[in-house]
């Protein structure tokens, strides 16, 4: 692969169209999570850097909001082509700063570029209504405006993807972008903001400013800034929906989950076991459509122990191995954590049925921890209710369909849900009742694609319109309404 493993990068912010210093000196150190090395600084910025960059944007709103809408869309065209052009390098960069398997990583840019293709669209999605004869003589019509400077916050496990769920749609529909990455996986950001500029996009219409809370807190508090698209965890994303809306702003925050995949009795128990260990252990549970919870209906005997089988042949270490489906997680603090949980879960009387944890000691560097599965977890234990984002499984056993989309229901939260089975009468029964934004019927990972919202509910997400799709063009723009009389 082209990027060299232990080279390391003094990140910059991008303001104004150039790579320009924090005012604040302090810097994180980003190390691989698969082996340790310090693969980049970034800046943890301040305040003043977030005037800085927030200033450019609304300098540069005042002339893009009036730039005619095909003529922002071929600049959209053309990072389309930039990005497929750098596909691998962008896929290499992943897999550097957040560890998970190449093709993992090639995926999740394919996932981006859809979201630019769909953004490139916006001379139709940015189209108004009208009716001719409201009432005599008179006509109605709605055209649609970009609302100004926009923030976007996003977490370290999709560091391509979700940065491309909000800014080349809202950059399309006129809006200016100021961008603060996850600290901890900075450098796509960096590489995102240069093709941007390489495909024509003016100085100070997309800005990148990284670093932590201070910079999140100077977004939220800006007059400046019209709207906030959040990507997180729970307790950040309810914190920053509830600063932002107080301070007036239009906000989507994008939070945790906890996703149940239902096994019924007729399913396809290899190919549920396969989507299964593909979307509980892909990119080491770090994914917020992952699956989590499984709830085995009937006694499941033959899932169980093929589940079990499986998860033993899983091939585990560094992400540019092309065999390997398991990576480490993010940090060696968020190890620790689920190795609190795995404690958790013993205490509370779950089974441990397979333990990450000898791998964990078997691998000599890198955040690496085993596929874990827990079975007889029930829905009270703090297993079956928090998030743990990790290569774990929690089995959960219940007697029918009612009982098993009983705990969906009472899960604090809704991202997705997926329930494996033949039968078209539970297929409907589950679409109806199960309380969840995102379905599979016999999909591991029911992610939706850029023309659709990306549509969790209860505390996967807080707002109103959620990104992608036409959520996404209703959220970045507002509607204006003429009414004409004629016979005057
Ligand atoms: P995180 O909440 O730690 O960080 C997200 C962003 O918030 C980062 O940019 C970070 O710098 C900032 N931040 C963190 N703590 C903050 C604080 N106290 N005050 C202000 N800003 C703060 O999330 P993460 O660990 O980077 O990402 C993983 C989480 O994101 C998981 O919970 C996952 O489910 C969720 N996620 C959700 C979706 C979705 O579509 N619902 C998609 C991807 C990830």
């Amino acid at each position: 692969m082209a990027v060299a493993k232990k080279q390391t990068n003094v990140l910059k912010n991008f303001i104004n169209g150039k790579w320009v210093e924090s005012s604040s000196h302090e810097t994180l150190e980003v190390p691989n999570p698969a082996t340790g090395d310090i693969v980049a600084t970034v800046p943890v910025s301040a305040r003043a850097d977030v005037d800085q960059a927030v200033n450019a944007a609304k300098e540069a709103f005042s002339y893009w909001k009036n730039i005619p809408v095909p003529k922002r869309a071929r600049i959209l065209f053309k990072y389309h082509t930039l990005l497929t052009d750098h596909h691998d390098e962008l896929a290499e960069l992943i897999v550097l700063e957040n560890g998970k398997a190449y093709k993992e990583a090639h995926g999740e840019v394919q996932r981006g570029i859809e979201c630019v293709e769909f953004a490139s669209g916006a001379p139709t999605l940015m189209m108004g209504e009208s009716l001719s004869g409201i009432a005599e003589e008179i006509d109605s019509e709605m055209f649609r405006y970009p609302l100004g400077v926009i923030g976007g916050i996003t977490p370290f496990n999709f560091p391509m993807m979700v940065p491309l769920w909000m800014f080349p749609l809202a950059i399309a529909c006129g809006n200016t972008f100021v961008l603060k990455p996850s600290e901890r996986t900075p450098m796509l950001a960096n590489k995102l903001a240069e093709l941007f500029t390489q495909a024509g996009a003016p100085a100070g219409v997309l800005n990148v400013v990284h670093g932590a809370h201070d910079v999140v807190n100077g977004l939220l508090d800006h007059e400046d800034v019209k709207a906030i698209s959040f990507v997180g965890s729970q307790p950040v994303a309810k914190y920053v929906y509830e600063r932002a809306a107080a301070n007036g702003k239009r906000v989507q925050a994008l939070s945790g989950a906890k996703n149940h995949h239902i096994v019924m009795p007729d399913a396809d128990v290899e190919k549920a076991v396969e989507h299964i260990i593909a979307s509980a252990y892909g990119s080491a549970g770090q994914r917020c459509m992952a699956c989590s919870a499984v709830v085995v209906v009937g006694d499941g005997e033959s899932f169980v122990s093929q589940l079990k089988a499986k998860a033993n042949q899983l091939t585990i270490g560094n992400g540019l191995d092309e065999e390997v489906l398991l990576t480490p997680v993010i940090r060696e603090s968020h190890r620790a954590k689920v190795l609190g949980y795995i404690e958790k879960g013993v205490e509370e009387g779950a089974s441990l049925i397979r333990d990450g944890r000898k791998e964990m000691e078997e691998m000599k560097s890198g955040n690496f921890l085993g596929p874990t599965i827990f079975d007889h977890v029930t829905p009270d234990m703090t297993i079956a209710k928090e998030e743990i984002f990790a290569p774990l499984i929690s089995l959960l056993r219940a007697g029918d369909l009612d009982e098993s989309l009983d705990y969906i229901r009472k899960s604090r939260f809704g991202n997705g849900a997926t329930i494996y089975t033949k039968d078209a009468k539970a297929i409907r029964q589950f679409r109806e009742e199960a309380d969840a934004g995102m379905l599979g019927v016999n999909v591991g990972v029911p992610a939706t694609m850029a023309f659709f919202p990306f549509s969790g509910w209860k505390d996967s997400f807080y707002g109103d319109l959620h990104v992608n799709g036409k959520d996404g063009v209703n959220f970045y723009t507002r509607k204006k309404m003429i009414t004409t009389r004629f016979d005057f």
